[in-house]
């Protein structure tokens, strides 16, 4: 079935000029068939340059909102579009419009993790990637609000000893519910190997660990480590590119506090299957639409963190 599916969309790919672009979240068949798997700094990179007629992308739904921004004269298909993101939608434009409103002399600054809305209200974007230089590049006596993760922005404020920065206060149910007692568990029973930690995760979390850092950059760092094994402490679905790109090494996934509850998996990333993406190569449906103005200051704010990444 997999095998069938994978020879379906690799024939409309090509016959329809189309790409495939897969966050590292996403079931293993589906960043198998992908012409591009990153995070979404990488991913929003690749957005911007495909000359591919139509993107498909295997990811949620403010992922394939930001390839539309950047690619408006592409079509943009998501798979399923209830691929949403509880991160996204703890940040709504209406109140964040009027928080806004009460720190006017403030820089925005908002994860790419946000609805277009939201970026059209930012000033620059950031990813977990490039958060650090992002603050850093701001003037240390300017006011800024980050939006939407407060995990991500109180640890950007102890790196960067800013106290100007006022946190909007959401988060992401996937990091929020790693278990600390379970992480010190694992950690006595492989006293060896390091624990790698999103910076999205709870303050007790990444103060324990020996690395925190973005997807790719817990990546990169796996590759680079003389350690055999490793704790990790994000989405699981990177397990899938860590064992692929290091098969010689061992990575163990950490536990959610409800051992029961899948909770290290994003939900919203496992809702894209092959069937879905076959079903939208077809009918080259559904098709992401963002309303011009909204488009053009969102993409502004884009633009204007890719320019750092130059
Ligand atoms: S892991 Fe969290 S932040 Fe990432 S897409 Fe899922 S809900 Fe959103």
């Amino acid at each position: 079935m997999v095998a069938e599916m994978t020879e379906k969309i690799k024939d409309l790919k090509s016959r329809k000029r189309a790409v495939i672009l897969a966050h590292y979240y996403t079931r293993p068949e589906v960043q198998a068939v992908a012409d591009f798997v990153g995070d979404s700094l990488a991913l929003s990179i690749e957005a911007a340059r495909t000359q591919a007629d139509i993107i498909v992308f295997a990811g949620v739904y403010f992922m394939a909102e930001t390839a539309k921004i950047l690619s408006p004269t592409k079509k943009v298909l998501i798979p399923d579009p209830e691929a949403g993101c509880s991160l996204a939608d703890s940040c709504g434009a209406d109140d964040f419009a009027a928080f806004k409103k009460q720190h006017p002399e403030a820089l925005v600054v908002s994860y790419v993790n946000t609805t277009a809305e939201i970026k059209a209200l930012t000033d620059i974007c950031c990813t977990s990637s490039n958060a650090l230089e992002v603050i850093r590049s701001i003037p240390a006596d300017r006011e800024i609000i980050f939006a939407p993760d407060r995990n991500l922005g109180s640890w950007l404020k102890r790196q960067t000893g800013r106290e100007n920065m006022i946190l909007w206060n959401g988060a992401c149910h996937v990091h929020e519910e790693f278990s600390l007692e379970g992480i010190l568990a694992l950690k006595a029973a492989h006293p060896e190997a390091p624990v790698l930690a999103h910076p999205e995760c709870k303050e007790p979390i990444l103060m324990v660990a020996d690395f925190v850092g973005s997807t790719a950059a817990i990546l990169d760092y796996a590759g680079r480590s003389s350690a055999t094994e490793f704790i990790v402490v994000t989405e699981s679905g990177i397990l899938h590119e860590m064992n692929k790109k290091y098969p010689d090494k061992t990575f163990i996934p950490a536990p959610p506090v409800d051992s029961t509850c899948g909770c290290n998996d994003c939900a919203y990333m496992k809702l894209v299957t092959l069937e879905k993406i076959v079903a939208a190569l077809e009918t080259e449906r559904p098709e992401v639409v963002v309303e011009e103005s909204v488009r053009s200051a969102a993409e502004r704010s884009i633009r204007a963190m890719l320019e750092l990444n130059r």
